[in-house]
C-alpha cells in the first residue's frame, strides 16, 4: 500500500487490490463499537417498541423520535464539530447508517433528516448557511427533508417545472411548483428546494423553511411499506425565499442533487446492512421454533439453503459497503490534504466512487429483497401475517430498488460511467482488453495455484469477460452503446458481481491473517459459495449480451471465453452452505 498511487473510481475493473486496501469491520477501533453500541440502544428503547404506532402514522410521534436520536448525538454524527455536531468521518456514519438500518421506516426517515436532508447545505453551504441551519439539525431542533421529484419528474429529474423567479427588489425568489414523495415532507422545518431560475435549463438549490409563505403541504401518502415514514406532496404557491437561500451558485443545483444522491446510494448500501441481520435473526428464530414432520424446520437441507443464501449475501453486501467507504474516506483525506475545502472534499470523493456507489445500491436493495423474501418463505403462512414482523420487514424492502435513483437507472450509470472512464482514459480498460486474444484461450483455467489465488484467478477472468465484451461493444455501437441498455444492464451485473466479489474475497483473505486458517473455514466457505453463484449469474449476463450483439460467425468464439472465464474450481457448494447454516442455527442469531 505505501508508495502505491490510490485507487481510482472504478480502476477496480482493470487493478487488482491488497487486503491491506481494503477496511472490513473486523477493524472497527473502540470509540466505533461503542457509536454502534448507543444506536443499537436507541433502536431498542425508542424505535422497537414504537413500530406500530408509527406504521399507524401516530401524529407527532416519528419527529419526536428523530428529536430523541439529535438528543442521542446520532443526527449530528457526520456534521463537523464546529457547528455542533460530532464530525465523525464517513466510515463511522456508514456504520450508524447500518446499525439504524435495522429500525424500518425510522431508518428511512433518519437517512432523509441526515442524509439528503442536511448534507446540501453541509457540504454545499456557505459559512452563514451552514452557521444558521446545521447547529439546529445537529440537535434536532430542525428536522430536514430534500425535494427533487415531481409528478412529471422522476428519473428525469433535471426536467422539473418548479420555477424560481428574482423578485424585483432583488431580496425575493418566489417560487411556484410542486414537488412529490418527498420524504419528512408531513414535518420537516427545513427542505432543499430544487427550482429553475427564470428559464434556466439546470436547476438551481434554495433552503426553504417550512414557516416561509406560500407553502402548502397535502396529506400522507398511502403506502405499500414504510408505513411510519412520512411521504407527501408539497405545493408552492408564490413561495417567498430570501436571495440569501440560494445554495451555492445559480444553476447548480442538478450538480448537488446528482452529487448527494451519489451519497445516497452508499448510505442505501449501508442501511440494508442492518434490516438484513434483522430479517435473518427473525428467520433462523422462527425455524428454530417451528416444527414439522415432527422435526424442527431448520433440520431441513431446503431451509438451511435458504438460510445460508440469506447470509452469504448480507455478508457480501456488508463487505463491499465498508470497502467502498474506506476509499471514499481514503479519497476525502487526499483532496484535504491537497488543500481543497472540506464539504468540496467530500463532493469530490463522493463522485469520485460513483461507480461502485451505484452497484451497491443495487446490490444491497436486490440482497434485502431476497433476504426477506425468502424469510417469508421461511416463515410458511405466519410469513403471510401482518401478526409476523418478517411481514413488515417484506413491504419495507421494496422501496430500496426505487429511491435513490432506481436499479434501472443506477445499472445505466454503473456501466456507462464506466465505460466513459475507459474511453477517457481515467483507467486503461479497452487498452487491456486490447491485450487480451480470446482465440488463444485455453479450453479451461488450470487452477494450480493455492488456495486464495485460485480465487483472485476467478475474480480476474471474472473482469476480463467485461473487459472483452465491453470492447467489442464499443467497436459495434459506438457511440450508440447508452441506447443499448439491455446489453448495458448485463454489463453492469457483471462489473457489480466482480466488484463484490472481490471484496469478499479480500475480506476472507484477510481475515485468516487476523483469525487464522481454522476460524477462518467458515468464511471460506460464504466465499466460495458467493463466488460459485457470481460466476453463474455472469456467465449468464455474459450469454444475453452475446446474443445480443455478437455477429453469429464470432459467437462461438465468445462463448468459449464465456465458459473459460466464469470457470471456479469445483467446491462441495452443499456443503459449505450447510456448514454456514448450522453455525447461523446454533448461534440462533446473525453471527458472522
Ligand atoms: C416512498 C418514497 C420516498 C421518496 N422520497 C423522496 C424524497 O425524499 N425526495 C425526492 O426528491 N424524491 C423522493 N422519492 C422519489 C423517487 O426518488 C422517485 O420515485 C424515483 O426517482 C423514480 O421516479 P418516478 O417515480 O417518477 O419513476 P419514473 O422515473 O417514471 O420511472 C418509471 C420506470 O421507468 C424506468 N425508467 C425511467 N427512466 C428510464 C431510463 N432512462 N431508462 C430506463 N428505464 C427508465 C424506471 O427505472 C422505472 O422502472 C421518493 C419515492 C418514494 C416512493
Amino acid at each position: 500500500m505505501k508508495n502505491k498511487e490510490a485507487i481510482k473510481g472504478g480502476e477496480f475493473i482493470v487493478r487488482d487490490s491488497e487486503i491491506d486496501e481494503i477496511f472490513i469491520p473486523e477493524e472497527f477501533n473502540e470509540e466505533q463499537r461503542l457509536i454502534g453500541q448507543t444506536c443499537q440502544d436507541f433502536l431498542d428503547a425508542e424505535v422497537m417498541p414504537n413500530l406500530d404506532r408509527l406504521d399507524a402514522h401516530e401524529p407527532g410521534l416519528m419527529p419526536s423520535i428523530l428529536k430523541k436520536a439529535g438528543e442521542y448525538g446520532l443526527l449530528g454524527m457526520s456534521i463537523p464539530e464546529e457547528y455542533e455536531g460530532f464530525g465523525q468521518d464517513f466510515t463511522t456514519s456508514m456504520y450508524v447508517a447500518d446499525i439504524l438500518g435495522g429500525g424500518y421506516a425510522f431508518s428511512v426517515a433518519y437517512s432523509a433528516d441526515t442524509g439528503i436532508g442536511t448534507l446540501p447545505i453541509m457540504y454545499y453551504g456557505n459559512e452563514e448557511q451552514k452557521q444558521k441551519y446545521l447547529p439546529k439539525l445537529a440537535s434536532g431542533e430542525f428536522l430536514g427533508a430534500y425535494c427533487l421529484t415531481e409528478p412529471g419528474a422522476g428519473s428525469d429529474a433535471n426536467s422539473g417545472k418548479t420555477k424560481a423567479v428574482l423578485n424585483a427588489d432583488g431580496k425575493h425568489y418566489t417560487i411556484n411548483g410542486q414537488k412529490m414523495w418527498i420524504t419528512n415532507g408531513g414535518f420537516a422545518d427545513v427542505l432543499t428546494v430544487f427550482a429553475k431560475v427564470d428559464e434556466d435549463r439546470a436547476l438551481s438549490a434554495f433552503i426553504v423553511e417550512r414557516t416561509f409563505p406560500g407553502i402548502t403541504f397535502n396529506p400522507e401518502e398511502h403506502k405499500m411499506g414504510i408505513k411510519g415514514s412520512s411521504t407527501v406532496q408539497i405545493f408552492f404557491n408564490d413561495c417567498q425565499v430570501p436571495v440569501e437561500n440560494l445554495i451555492g451558485k445559480r444553476g447548480d443545483g442538478f450538480r448537488i442533487a446528482l452529487n448527494i444522491l451519489n451519497l445516497g446510494r452508499v448510505k442505501l448500501g449501508a442501511n440494508v446492512i442492518g434490516a438484513s441481520k434483522i430479517a435473518i435473526n427473525q428467520s433462523v428464530q422462527y425455524s428454530n421454533e417451528r416444527k414439522q414432520f415432527k422435526s424442527l424446520i431448520s433440520t431441513f437441507g431446503a431451509i438451511k439453503y435458504k438460510l445460508a443464501q440469506q447470509v452469504v449475501k448480507a455478508f457480501a453486501n456488508e463487505t463491499a459497503v465498508y470497502r467502498i467507504s474506506q476509499n471514499i474516506e481514503d479519497a476525502v483525506q487526499r483532496y484535504l490534504n491537497s488543500g481543497m475545502e472540506k464539504g468540496q472534499a467530500n463532493v469530490e470523493a463522493q463522485r469520485e466512487f460513483a461507480i461502485e456507489a451505484a452497484l451497491i445500491k443495487v446490490f444491497g436493495s436486490e440482497m434485502l429483497d431476497f433476504v426477506v423474501d425468502e424469510g417469508v418463505q421461511i416463515h410458511g403462512g405466519m410469513g403471510y401475517s401482518s401478526e409476523t414482523p418478517i411481514e413488515r420487514g417484506y413491504r419495507d424492502s421494496r422501496i430500496n430498488r426505487i429511491f435513490e435513483g432506481t436499479n434501472e437507472i443506477n445499472r445505466m450509470v454503473t456501466a456507462d460511467t464506466l465505460i466513459k472512464k475507459g474511453q477517457k482514459g481515467v483507467f486503461q480498460m479497452f487498452e487491456e482488453a486490447q491485450k487480451i486474444d480470446i482465440t488463444k484461450l485455453p479450453a479451461s483455467p488450470s487452477f494450480n495455484g493455492n488456495y486464495f489465488e485460485n480465487i483472485n484467478a476467478s475474480i480476474k477472468n471474472f473482469k476480463n469477460l467485461l473487459l472483452v465484451l465491453a470492447d467489442a461493444a464499443d467497436k459495434k455501437f459506438g457511440r450508440q452503446l447508452p441506447q443499448e441498455q439491455e446489453v448495458l444492464f448485463n454489463f453492469a451485473d457483471i462489473t457489480m458481481l466482480a466488484y463484490v466479489t472481490e471484496s469478499v474475497y479480500l475480506r476472507v483473505k484477510k481475515l485468516e491473517i487476523m483469525k487464522g486458517e481454522e476460524s477462518n473455514k467458515i468464511y471460506k466457505d460464504i466465499l466460495n459459495s458467493f463466488i460459485f453463484d457470481s460466476a453463474n449469474k455472469i456467465y449468464n449476463s455474459g450469454l444475453e449480451a452475446i446474443y445480443s450483439f455478437v455477429d453469429e460467425n464470432e459467437q462461438e468464439k465468445y462463448i468459449h471465453a464465456l465458459r473459460y472465464y466464469t470457470a471456479v474450481k469445483p467446491q462441495n457448494i452443499k456443503c459449505g452452505r450447510r456448514n454456514i447454516a448450522d453455525k447461523l442455527i446454533e448461534d440462533n442469531k446473525y453471527k458472522f
